[in-house]
């Protein structure tokens, strides 16, 4: 157990050393240097909140494909009027690049066949493509590198509103412009910055990780253009920090991924990958007889992937002496026998591997405040979207309680608050403020 919590564990050392090092690669990024941070201007700013009018929302976060329909009021409200949801398959993951924005069309005519729309209706598009995508204007930018599992071929270095944009041609959606192309963290931040004016922070923590923030035009040295604001959202891309004390399940984990050497901080943190580094563990426990010792079914850890992020927060959730819900859990797995001691030793595996990820990604929180405000002067709204901190048990208090360690009472200046559909209502809005300064249709 002692080597396991040390293999886990992240010191106050270490944390400090997480915000030297992200403000060190946060600098390099802003410059256009070599960095683990790519530092993406996003080129919107946050809005003023009299946007008006309907918007598609496209979102492709990683796991899920969401098609929504927004109505912005001009007073602070984005609704969400229709949507529809679809798991993006693994054929279309791996497969090509039509195949997979072909899918994305279909969907889109699916919603308007639902709803009555006519397939040659006018709207304005914002896309939220949620990967690391060289951004060369509001509506256009390159695939730098596939992430969270994704290989589709045909798509590195291609502009991906153009690959959208011929997909909605071949469908017949001729009436849908492309207005904006986002992240899903910005899109988080805008969304909450609509009625929030202290947040100043986007984060992602779903399948993958990323975030966000409000960045001084002057600070941003490679930006060669200009921002009637003075300010631009800038999109980290965190997930790809690499300054991190990894162990052998990190480094195990990486070399078996289909994008080794990157995306360290991602690997670490997200939801793709938590239940296969505590699966590896667990793994390794039974290996060395440790665990469910004598028990049928044990090759159920075995294969990668078949222990999901979900189990973990299920598991944590039992809070019953006996762990009646992980016996039963491990029952339904094949795992008939199991002692009080193997369900306690599942359930830290998974306490270990989830608060080193909240610890971390907390103090990637702190690296991005106290880089926009050293002193913690203002107030900060973190917005953060995703599955992972939404509903996994606990992760956000002990993200909080890593705050409040580190920055004391100044923590309290600090905010954390759920953006749930965040990401496509702030993309609506990106959309809009995007669509006002093109010409009218
Ligand atoms: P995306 O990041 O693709 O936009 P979500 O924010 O819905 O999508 O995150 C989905 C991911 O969140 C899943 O892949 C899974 O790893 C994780 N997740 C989903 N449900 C839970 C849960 N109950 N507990 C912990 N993690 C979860
Ligand atoms: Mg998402």
């Amino acid at each position: 157990m002692r080597d396991l919590e040390n293999l886990f564990s992240v010191t106050p050392e270490d944390i400090r050393r997480i915000l030297r090092d992200f403000h060190s690669e946060m600098q390099k990024g802003l410059a256009g240097s070599d960095s683990s941070l790519k530092m993406i201007p996003s080129f919107v700013d946050r809005p003023t909140g009299t946007e008006t009018g309907r918007f598609i929302a496209l979102d492709l976060g990683g796991t899920h494909f969401r098609v929504l329909i927004v109505e912005l009021d001009g007073k602070g409200h984005p609704a969400v009027v229709a949507s529809g949801l679809s798991v993006v398959e693994k054929a279309y993951m791996e497969g090509t690049a039509d195949g997979l924005f072909d899918f994305l069309a279909a969907r889109i005519d699916d919603l308007f066949a639902e709803n009555g729309i006519d397939r040659s209706a006018h709207f304005d598009v914002a896309f939220t493509f949620s990967f690391p995508v060289d951004q060369t204007g509001v509506a256009s930018g390159r695939l730098i590198q596939w992430t969270k599992g994704f290989t589709t071929r045909g798509v590195m270095g291609k502009d991906v509103v153009k690959l959208l944009t011929e997909a909605l041609a071949r469908k017949g959606l001729t009436g849908l412009r492309v207005a904006a192309l986002a992240n899903d963290t910005v899109g988080t931040l805008v969304e909450k910055s609509y009625t929030d004016k202290d947040c100043d922070i986007g984060v992602v923590l779903g399948t993958g990780t990323n975030a966000c923030y409000v960045e001084k035009l002057s600070n941003i040295s490679k930006w060669k253009g200009g921002s009637s604001t003075g300010r631009m959202i800038v999109n980290m891309e965190w997930g790809n920090f690499n300054r991190l004390k990894r162990n052998r399940y990190d480094i195990d984990l990486d070399h078996e991924s289909p994008n080794p050497g990157h995306q360290y901080l991602e690997k670490m943190v997200s939801g793709m990958y938590l239940g296969e580094i505590s699966r590896r563990v667990i793994r390794d426990l039974m290996e060395s007889d440790f665990l469910f010792r004598g028990a049928d079914g044990k090759n159920r850890f075995a294969g990668k992937g078949s222990f999901e992020t979900e189990r973990m927060s299920l598991i944590q959730s039992d809070g019953s002496k006996d762990l009646t819900t992980v016996e039963q859990f491990l029952r339904d797995l094949g795992i008939h026998r199991s002692t009080l001691c193997d369900r306690q030793w599942l359930k830290k595996v998974c306490d270990l591997v989830s608060t080193r990820a909240a610890t971390v990604s907390a103090a990637a929180i702190a690296a991005v405040i106290t880089w926009m405000d050293p002193d913690l002067a203002s107030q900060h709204t973190v917005a953060v979207d995703g599955a992972l901190f939404e509903k996994y048990p606990g992760f956000g208090d002990k993200m909080k309680a890593v705050l409040v360690d580190l920055l004391h009472e100044n923590a309290s200046q600090i905010k954390m608050e759920l953006s749930k559909d965040g990401s496509g209502k702030g993309a609506a809005i990106i959309a809009a403020v995007a669509a006002s300064a093109m010409p009218k249709r």
